[in-house]
């Protein structure tokens, strides 16, 4: 039996992660939620292969009033992903067990309300309809407040953690980009963390997530030392296509679950949608090793120079050409594996401005085409005949530079 760090349980549907509970394994419909025969055949066979917990995009309305049909079709522990909208926690909450909200998107929605004011509603709202709550960082789209103090709102009077404790925990960290980020997605849960509690809401898992496996590791061993009572989710985000997705999630998972960090996990994959349940066999495969006491290391296995890192995709991508595309990209560009470049490419308008920036070159797919960026400068936008040649063309020019 996995040693747990032991933070306290939390009851999700008929799921209670935390404590001494095994850990769970969860995974993501891609389908369009409004498609309710698809997503509830998906969440079936995603819960038969083993997933116990399933997640489900909600942009509008309309995906939001779908739930309620796709609840009665299945048995699944279901929990929702908010992004901008947090309105539509209201709507959703009486058909699913989970609410997922991202800090870093609460201030897409009515900029002039506090994120406050929107956590207290989203609380009041589990209260009502017995759900319970993520608190999701990820590192590709962090709150704009979260850098340290920079949240004049924040009152850190009702802090459970010393401030010396995050400022230690700051400063073990500052000389960098990645580091700083770090600092800003562990500040982020933090900051929500101890919000909740201070209304008296201990219902609630955390995640923090990022696409790099180093830090991964290091922002949720952060997490845990500073909050060793609150469940973790682990993910490695954007881990792209197995064999490599499955290999990098390895990386960064497999060193949290062996000292005890972690009470579910994801291995986001880019795969088709009735490939999906090789997120739970990839989860499986990790929880294994564990329990052989087998951790992957870069001593085992490095990944390649050239790092391709692709969302899993959900309901919101903007076009079913997305996972080929990926696959093209990793074709076109296998001679370049020596060759140390990232290249992104994300399925959607939500996440695929913010989480493209980070990487050298990044491609974010809309409905009919595909735009294309250098860092955080558009290039241009190119069809998705064009994509691949255009990519090519340009990551040429980069390595001239
Ligand atoms: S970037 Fe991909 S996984 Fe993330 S919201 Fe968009 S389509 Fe979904």
């Amino acid at each position: 039996m996995m040693i747990q760090n032991r933070t306290r349980e939390i009851k999700i549907g008929t799921v209670i992660i935390g404590g001494s509970q095994p850990v769970v394994l969860q995974s993501m419909a891609a389908t369009k939620t409004a498609d309710i025969a698809a997503t509830a055949e998906t969440c079936q066979r995603l819960a038969e292969a083993g997933a116990g917990m399933v997640r489900i995009a909600v942009d509008t309305q309309h995906d939001a009033e779908s739930l309620r049909e796709i609840r009665k079709r299945t048995t699944t522990t279901l929990s929702v992903d908010l992004q901008e909208n947090y309105r539509l926690a209201e709507i959703v909450a009486p058909y699913v067990d989970k609410i997922r909200y991202n800090p870093g998107h609460l201030h897409h929605a009515e900029p002039e309300i506090s994120w406050q004011k929107k956590v207290e509603r989203i609380i009041e709202i589990a209260r009502k309809y017995d759900c319970a709550l993520r608190i999701g960082v990820n590192c590709g789209s962090l709150d704009p407040s979260a850098t340290a103090g920079n949240d004049p709102m924040f009152d850190r009077t009702s802090n459970r953690v010393s401030d010396n404790a995050i400022n230690n925990a700051i400063n073990n960290a500052i000389n960098d980009t990645i580091n700083n980020t770090i600092n800003n997605a562990l500040n982020s849960a933090v900051k929500h963390a101890d919000f909740m509690e201070s209304l008296d809401f201990r219902r609630f898992c955390v995640s923090i997530k990022s696409s790099d496996p180093k830090a991964v590791i290091s922002a949720n061993r952060q997490f845990a030392s500073l909050r060793h009572d609150i469940p973790l989710h682990l993910g490695l985000t954007e881990a792209g296509m197995p064999p490599e997705g499955v290999m990098k999630s390895r990386l960064a998972l497999e060193p949290l679950l062996a000292e005890g960090i972690g009470n579910t996990l994801r291995v986001s994959l880019t795969v088709p949608n009735n490939r999906k349940q090789e997120e739970i066999e990839a989860g499986k495969l990790i929880l294994r090793n564990i329990e052989q006491g087998k951790i992957l290391t870069t001593a085992d296995w490095t990944p390649d120079r050239f790092n391709i890192i692709s969302c899993p995709s959900c309901a919101r991508v903007e076009n079913d050409r997305f996972v080929m595309l990926v696959q093209q990209v990793r074709e076109a560009t296998r001679f370049m594996k020596d060759i140390p470049i990232t290249v992104a490419v994300m399925g959607c308008r939500v996440n695929g401005p913010g989480e493209t920036d980070h990487a050298d070159i990044g491609l974010w797919c809309g409905a009919k085409s595909v735009n294309l960026k250098r860092g955080t400068t558009l290039l241009g936008t190119f069809s998705y005949d064009e994509i691949v040649p255009k990519l090519l063309k340009e990551l040429e020019q980069f390595q001239q530079q």
